[in-house]
């Protein structure tokens, strides 16, 4: 059985509760950020202090684009090249964030579309693992 390795250490990760994108949060004023910054950037904010938080799994698809040519490196995909759906997504936590649609109809996507985080499979590495990220599929 393949192993699962995800495409980038860090950004997300399975909790009890299911997958959420890990980043952090000031603690003054409660700015979130993903991924993690190791300050605030809010410029009426002084406080230095800022910790981790995770968010998901709700949001809503804010736009989205068809990619139908295969992208260049680093970009990952399987061979053959099939087009999918990037999204930007407002999560209920006040991110945009952009991620990959989970879907098999790419003609159904519509702006607004009530959306959840999930980690799936992205591509299969050269030793036979599946490379996995965090992607949102409709709800
Ligand atoms: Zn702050």
């Amino acid at each position: 059985m393949s192993k699962q390795i995800p495409v980038v250490e860090g950004l997300f990760a399975e909790t009890a509760a299911g997958p959420r994108l890990v980043g952090s949060k000031c603690s003054g004023c409660g700015t979130p950020y993903f991924p993690r910054s190791p300050v605030c950037h809010n410029p009426d904010c002084r406080d230095q202090r800022v910790e981790d938080a995770t968010f998901g799994p709700r949001g809503t698809l804010w736009s989205f684009t068809i990619q139908h040519y295969a992208p260049p490196p680093p970009v990952k995909y399987d061979q053959p090249f099939q087009p999918y759906a990037l999204g930007l997504v407002d999560l209920q936590e006040g991110l945009r964030i952009l991620g990959r649609i989970s879907t098999d109809n790419l003609e159904t996507l519509k702006v607004g579309t009530p959306v959840e985080l999930v980690v799936e499979k992205l591509c299969t590495a050269a030793d036979g693992n599946d490379v996995t990220s965090w992607k949102f599929k409709l709800v």
